[in-house]
């Protein structure tokens, strides 16, 4: 039953990719997590600088560690003495030769939606590295925009607000009560209609599995 499933998921995949390419994105098929992280691993040269989004699916992939080794540079935004310095390793990413991160939802259409607390992610992917990779799972596939927008209010901002805990409403009641709080989740939203970015194209790669939020 579950070999169905994937397959069933894996031609509304290849569909949406389709409509990925018409946009200019440039798209891949990955089976799962170990898959996408070998994909990762040969789109991204040795000695590349790289920065990465806030993103469980990027931790799930379990590819920062690599990362971190000497023949890569990696602006390694998680591993900072202070916030201030973690702001400047942001700052510094915008320079990066890839920036690595994971999108809150991806449209039939081809549109990627995405929200941020501080926009280092939302900028990065609009403007900044030379290349971007995101990365997402099944469960980010919506039917419009629109419905990407309502994940974020629905999923998006209670569950991150509650993994690192930011001091929200929708952290204490799981909903989003459309908050003004200083740590507010989803400052900051983006809708790319569009892979055509200066530069290379986004690569957008799908894992046919549910990962991150
Ligand atoms: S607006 Fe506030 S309450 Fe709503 S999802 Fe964002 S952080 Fe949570």
């Amino acid at each position: 039953m579950n070999t169905i499933k994937k397959e069933l998921r894996k031609s509304d995949i290849l569909s949406l990719m389709d409509t990925l390419s018409k946009k200019n994105y440039n798209p891949i098929y990955a089976e799962n997590l170990e898959e996408a992280k070998e994909i990762i691993l040969n789109l991204i040269p040795l000695h590349s600088s790289i920065a990465l989004g806030g993103s469980v699916t990027i931790n799930q992939l379990d590819i920062i560690d690599t990362f971190r080794g000497d023949e890569y540079h990696l602006f390694d935004r998680y591993n900072q003495p202070d916030w201030p310095s973690t702001l400047q390793c942001m700052r510094e990413g915008l320079l990066a030769d890839f920036f690595l991160t994971s999108t809150n939802a991806i449209s039939k259409n081809g549109e990627l939606i995405q929200t941020d607390s501080g926009g280092n992610r939302v900028a990065s992917l609009l403007w900044g590295p030379k290349n971007v990779i995101v990365v997402c799972g099944i469960n980010k596939l919506v039917d419009t925009w629109q419905e990407g927008m309502n994940r974020i209010k629905e999923f998006v901002g209670p569950l991150n607000s509650k993994r690192i805990n930011h001091k929200t409403p929708c952290n204490i009641s799981g909903v989003c009560e459309n908050c003004q709080t200083k740590q507010r989740i989803c400052n900051f939203t983006s809708v790319i209609k569009s892979g055509k970015r200066v530069g290379n194209p986004i690569t957008i790669i799908i894992i046919n599995e549910e990962v991150g939020y």
